[in-house]
């Protein structure tokens, strides 16, 4: 049994009989940022999806603090220490803050103790969803949603989280108010982050360890500062084979230390 707060090996999942992601094998171990960078329609959020459950994998196994979770429904997954914010599923718009850390945690079968201490984290992590406590949430920014959608998610005190390109369309400032944030998940409270980006910047400037899919696979696999990482995710984002990008890729290293294993394409 490996150390990793997650594990897959092998993984295949889709839709129906439409095969997406495809002999998906990484590990990210506890403590760690790992990014996954890939262009429109590359598997990113089937990939998130199979993680969690809401996607049977249709091959291959996923360990969650090194068991074997892949025929599990979600909800157990989360009970292993699984925690996902969705891309554009952000948050019960029409009820409170407390409302909706509340729904966080109903899951976890805290006591009302419990939940009012985790809901006093959530305004220490983020001070304006406590000056905005009593407020719909749909009246919050765009920032301010996705900061309850991470704060809702951590409301069950999830090992391991799972976030879908928490940036999307947020202004560049408070971008860096998520990234930040993110950061803070990790170091001060010791969480294992897994979380889908577009942007190589924001990728390198929050990840210690990135992947790179590309249509289904995992094409690279190394550390943000690798020197033509840039150059590796351009190739796919402009369709320039995976094969082109491995050949231009260097020595990469996995999370572990060990080499790439990057999938060569079909
Ligand atoms: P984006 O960055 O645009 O969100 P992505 O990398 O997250 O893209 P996915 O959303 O995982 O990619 O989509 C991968 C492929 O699966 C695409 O071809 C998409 O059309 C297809 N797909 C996604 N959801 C479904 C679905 N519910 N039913 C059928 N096909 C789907």
């Amino acid at each position: 049994m490996s150390d990793a707060e997650l594990e897959l090996q092998g993984v295949r999942s889709g839709y129906g009989d439409l095969t997406v992601i495809r002999d998906i094998t990484f590990a990210v171990p506890p403590g760690n940022i790992t990014v996954l960078l890939g262009r429109n329609g590359a598997g990113k959020t089937t990939l998130l999806k199979t993680i969690a459950g809401l996607i049977q994998a249709s091959a291959g196994d996923i360990q969650i603090g090194g068991a074997s979770v892949a025929k599990e429904p979600p909800y157990l997954r989360q009970r292993r220490g699984l925690g996902f914010v969705q891309e554009n599923k952000r948050i019960f718009k029409r009820r409170s803050v407390e409302d909706n850390l509340r729904m966080g945690a109903y899951a976890s079968k805290l006591s009302r103790k419990e939940v009012t201490a985790r809901m006093a984290e959530a305004y220490e992590r983020f001070a304006v969803l406590g000056a905005k406590r009593k407020d719909v949430a749909g009246y919050l920014s765009g920032g301010e949603q996705q900061m309850l959608a991470i704060s809702q998610a951590l409301m069950s005190h999830p090992r391991l989280l799972l976030l879908d390109e928490p940036s999307a369309g947020l202004a560049p400032s408070i971008v860096q108010d998520v990234l930040d944030a993110v950061r803070r998940i990790k170091e001060e409270e010791g969480r294992t982050v897994l979380m889908v980006e577009q942007s190589v910047d924001l990728a390198i400037s929050v990840a210690d360890h990135v992947l790179v899919l590309d249509i289904g696979r995992i094409v690279h696999s190394g550390r943000p500062d690798d020197t033509g990482i840039r150059e590796i995710v351009e190739d796919t984002y402009f369709g320039r084979t995976a094969a082109t990008a491995k050949a231009a890729a260097p020595a990469a290293s996995g999370p572990d230390g060990s080499s790439a294993g990057a999938a060569a394409p079909a």
